[in-house]
């Protein structure tokens, strides 16, 4: 899944103006992810200026 480090968003919102579904909102000033609307296509992870944006791989059992 694509995920925010919080403790690296900067509150940008860079990342909201390339997202197709606007699957990415801001909370407290750092941007989220709102899971079931995101479509994997990682369009926001070069658009962030510190690279606070990452891709989290799940262990799947
Ligand atoms: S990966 Fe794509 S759909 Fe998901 S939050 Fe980033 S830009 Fe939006
Ligand atoms: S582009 Fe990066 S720093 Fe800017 S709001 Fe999005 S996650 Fe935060």
């Amino acid at each position: 899944m694509i995920a925010v480090d919080k403790r690296e968003c900067v509150g940008c919102e860079e990342c909201l103006h390339v997202c197709p579904t606007e699957a990415i909102i801001m909370k407290n000033e750092k941007a989220e992810i709102i899971q079931h609307k995101c479509d994997q296509c990682e369009r926001c992870i070069p658009a962030c200026p510190v690279k606070a944006i990452k891709i989290v791989y799940t262990q799947l059992i």
